[in-house]
């Protein structure tokens, strides 16, 4: 009879211990023992016991006193963001973006190198030293880094050891994943926007249902439902991009027809014009007659695609990927359009753009590897 309640006694002192870390990494100010105790409502002897533990581990640590008028001046504590960092590498055909993000998702190092994808052991070696380079390059020490999270535009099996299907990669056939295999760091492959959906999940401050459209090269998307991600039975949900918009439209990379990729790829707006994405805007602010249609029906698609998410899973939509960051100047034409196509959901509020713009899965990637260490705290 003992067992069971030693173990339930542990596992309280673990809650304890999680929420008192948790609070803190979200806290924007450090604060003194005694307001911590009170905005959790825990005894002091208990949050005493879990803030030793947190500072013996180096995830806590004072930062001076407060100004107090008279008698002892109250430490001040906050959590110790570089205590840990993780690094995501978004890997596209041309490019590899690396970010490293610390426990509270400020950007310690960012970089963009031109790198065309094989899937190969040579370059996942390739990959490999760069990594080593950009980590030594920027002094973030390996014993800090919980892992590295590693993203393509393409359906990866749930055991990572298959890219399904990748056809802006070049792969349009179930392919072993050769790329990971000299990696000796912690890591994971997943799909870009899988990521990308996740990070922004995890920051909205009660982690509600979501959904996450993801406008690049690609684009695809993540559903986040019930508290977790939503994976689906085969690890391919939320393949937003081959949703079919125009029944019998233009040719898809992936063979079908009408699909919303056709149609809302940033190569619309750029290589398809042989421009990058700043100077198709820049032209369109300029008046270019030929840019504005184009934008118009690539703005008229994009609602019809955002209203028939929002139908399907009615949740918030956030808008992610290389176009997003351009997408703010023309939200108030986006949403009158999901007016107009959508009666049933009214003012088309449910839109939001996300946080990092084109670095939103690199980030996403890392921050998967932060929210697995904060839960296990
Ligand atoms: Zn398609």
């Amino acid at each position: 009879m003992s067992k069971p309640a030693t173990l339930s006694t542990v596992e309280v002192r673990k809650q304890n211990r999680n929420r008192v870390y948790r609070h803190l990494i979200a806290l924007p100010e450090p604060i003194t023992k005694q307001d911590l105790a009170y905005q959790l409502s825990m005894s002091l002897p208990t949050l005493t016991q879990n803030m030793r533990e947190l500072a013996q581990a180096g995830l806590i640590g004072s930062t001076g006193t407060t100004d107090s008028t008279g008698g002892r001046r109250p430490k001040l504590i906050a959590a110790i963001p570089d205590a840990r960092y993780a690094v995501g590498i978004e890997l596209t055909s041309g490019h590899i973006r690396m970010v490293a993000v610390d426990i509270q998702q400020n950007e310690l190092a960012f970089q963009v190198l031109n790198q065309s994808f094989e899937n190969t052991e040579e370059y996942g070696r390739r990959l490999l030293s760069l990594l080593e380079h950009f980590l030594s390059e920027h002094e973030l020490k390996a014993d800090k880094l919980l892992g590295v999270g590693l993203t393509l535009p393409g359906i990866i099996s749930a055991d990572q050891s298959t890219i399904e299907y990748a056809p802006t990669m070049g792969i349009r056939e179930p392919t072993e994943n050769r790329i990971t295999a000299p990696f000796s760091y912690p890591h994971r492959l997943d799909n870009d926007a899988t990521c990308g959906g996740f990070g922004e999940w995890w920051n909205k401050p009660n982690r509600e249902n979501m959904a996450y459209l993801s406008l690049g090269r690609g684009v695809g998307g993540a559903i986040l439902m019930g508290g977790r991600l939503y994976a689906g039975e085969n690890h391919r949900s939320a393949e937003f991009g081959h949703m079919c918009i125009h029944p019998g439209g233009r040719l898809c990379d992936c063979g079908r027809r009408g699909c919303l990729e056709a149609y809302c790829s940033s190569a619309r707006l750029s290589t398809d014009l042989d421009l990058t994405l700043d100077e198709f805007f820049a032209e369109l602010q300029n008046g270019n007659e030929s840019y504005q249609h184009r934008w118009e029906e690539y703005l008229n698609d994009l609602a019809a695609a955002l209203s028939n998410i929002h139908i399907m899973l009615d949740c918030d939509v956030v808008i992610g990927g290389s176009v997003s960051q351009y997408l703010p100047a023309y939200e108030e034409r986006l949403r009158a359009k999901i007016r107009a196509q959508d009666p049933m959901t009214s003012q088309g509020e449910y839109f939001h753009f996300c946080r990092n713009h084109s670095k939103t899965n690199c980030v996403g990637a890392a921050v998967r590897f932060i929210s697995d260490f904060i839960e296990t705290v």
